[in-house]
């Protein structure tokens, strides 16, 4: 079972007529994805520079929620049947945020 303490789920909306996904962060205050820069340097900011610090927010839903695509940002395989609160692996490819279903919840079915 994958711990709900900590990482991210995704949450699926019905809003109209459109299917939505939403990040959920799970993550306690100064996790890895709850760091950015302070300093409004935006995507650019590198750790070196000593700017990135503990912030109230997830950067990963705040990517994925700001730019409204989180669907784009799938980067697993096609056919993955989802379902409401589903553990996901995010990760930063360089660019942007990409997501994926665990690999617990994959050998589930
Ligand atoms: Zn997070
Ligand atoms: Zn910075």
């Amino acid at each position: 079972m994958t711990d709900k303490t900590s990482g991210h789920t995704m949450t699926v909306v019905l809003s109209r007529d459109i299917v939505c996904l939403r990040l959920v962060c799970h993550e306690p205050d100064g996790s890895t994805c709850r760091r950015a820069c302070t300093e409004g340097c935006g995507d650019f900011c590198s750790d070196a520079d000593g700017h990135i610090k503990p912030v109230s927010f997830c950067t990963a839903v705040e990517w994925m929620t700001e730019g409204g695509d989180t669907e784009d940002c799938y980067a697993g395989d096609d056919e993955i049947p989802l379902h409401d609160g589903m553990p996901v692996e995010i990760s930063w490819n360089g660019d942007y945020y990409e997501w994926s279903v665990a690999k617990d919840e994959c050998r589930e079915n």
